[in-house]
């Protein structure tokens, strides 16, 4: 998993190495997803969000999935929604927060079930609390598949070109352990109504350290893209 890094300053090389250590891995999953978010009852504050395409949607309640969805919970310690937010199961929230790592908060997870209203689940979302900075111009296979004028949105890999992730070594520096891309992704289809939209979300920037809580506990079903940090 190891990628080279460049480097033209050796001060430069010593920052990275010290605070952030290792390389950084990104994630997200594309399959087996919960259905969940601002469709199935999920609240978002879209005061600093764009009015274009919904990118800066801030969520302002607990996360909502699909009662119809859960069986894809079963047998799991880690999921996705279908806009790429960490759901935790309970004992792998504990095994975070005592771990010491950093940038991260918990939300409770609901089921909506029609007719019968909500039950709180025994699951966690993980939420990022900080945001990084934009990538590196030098990312490439990671495009706007319909650019909006924010600049933020509707990213996606193109399989004909390798995806690499470049962040500058001076925006990486107070990195946390759990991050969030200023990047947002997928399907965009937001028409004012958030209850009614398909909204695009950041992807998650880990540190090795959270990588391994995960791999420790034996988590699959999700794909890791080592970054590469350049001095620029
Ligand atoms: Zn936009």
């Amino acid at each position: 998993m190891r990628v080279p890094r460049t480097w033209r300053l050796p001060w430069a090389r010593m920052v990275v190495q010290t605070v952030v250590g290792e390389d950084l891995l990104m994630f997200y999953n594309m399959h087996d997803t919960v259905f969940a978010g601002p469709r199935v009852g999920t609240t978002y504050d879209m005061s600093e969000a764009c009015r274009r395409c919904g990118a800066g949607a801030r969520q302002t309640s607990a996360m909502v999935v699909d009662g119809e969805y859960l069986h894809i919970l079963e047998g799991r310690r880690v999921a996705a929604t279908c806009y790429n937010d960490i759901l935790v199961d309970e004992a792998m929230a504990r095994t975070l927060a005592e771990s010491g790592a950093t940038g991260f908060s918990f939300r409770s997870v609901f089921a909506a079930f029609e007719k019968r209203g909500h039950f709180q689940l025994p699951w966690r979302q993980l939420c990022a609390t900080h945001i990084l900075p934009p990538m590196s111009p030098r990312t490439t296979g990671l495009e706007p598949y319909k650019p909006c004028p924010c600049g933020r949105s509707s990213f996606t890999t193109r399989p004909e070109i390798p995806t690499r992730i470049v962040y500058r070594a001076s925006d990486v520096v107070d990195i946390r352990d759990v991050n969030v891309t200023w990047e947002w992704l997928g399907h965009v289809d937001f028409n004012g109504d958030v209850s009614d939209s398909v909204l695009p979300y950041p992807a998650f920037l880990i540190t090795p350290k959270v990588w391994g809580i995960f791999r420790d506990a034996g988590v699959t079903g999700f794909d890791w893209f080592p970054i590469r940090v350049v001095d620029e």
